[in-house]
C-alpha cells in the first residue's frame, strides 16, 4: 500500500499538475498556517449566507485555517492582496489571523464563496441578495 502510493502519487501530481494546473491543486498555505475548529457562531452566518444565497452547502464539510499575523497576502490568479479565501480543491476557508475589523463580514464572504462552490463574484449573490447580510451585524438575531 505505501509503496503503491509512492509511485502513484507524484505520477497523479503530474498528471494534475499537466491537466490543470491553477484549478486542481490546493494552494499552498504559508508556513505558520493552522487549522481551527470554527465558532458556533461561524455556523449561524454560514446558515444566514444559505438563507440569503438560496443554496446550501455542508458547512461540516469545510475546513478552517487562519494564517498568523496581520498582513494581507498575495493568491495566484489575484492582482490584488487578500486577507481571506475559499480553496475551490480542499473545500477550505482561510483567514487571516488579525483581520482588520469585524470578522463576520470576511467569514461570510468566504462562506458565500464555498456555499456557490465557484471563486468570482456574480453580483446576483455577492450584491443583490447577499450584499446586505454579509455586511451585517457580528451577533446574530
Ligand atoms: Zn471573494
Amino acid at each position: 500500500m505505501t509503496r503503491l502510493r509512492m509511485i502513484a502519487g507524484p505520477l497523479l501530481g503530474l498528471m494534475l499538475a499537466s491537466a490543470c494546473e491553477d484549478v486542481l491543486v490546493p494552494l499552498e498555505l504559508p508556513a505558520g498556517s493552522r487549522e481551527f475548529v470554527p465558532e458556533p457562531v461561524f455556523k449561524v452566518w454560514w446558515q444566514q449566507i444559505e438563507i440569503c444565497s438560496g443554496r446550501q452547502a455542508s458547512f461540516d464539510a469545510v475546513s478552517w485555517y487562519v494564517i498568523p499575523g496581520e498582513t494581507p497576502f498575495r493568491i495566484p490568479n489575484h492582482d490584488y492582496d487578500v486577507v481571506g479565501f475559499w480553496d475551490q480543491v480542499a473545500n477550505r476557508i482561510v483567514l487571516l489571523e488579525i483581520l482588520p475589523d469585524r470578522r463576520a463580514p470576511y467569514v461570510r464572504h468566504e462562506a458565500l464563496h464555498a456555499i456557490l462552490r465557484r471563486t468570482d463574484h456574480p453580483d446576483e449573490f455577492f450584491v443583490t441578495r447577499c450584499g446586505e447580510v454579509i455586511n451585517g451585524p457580528e451577533s446574530p438575531g
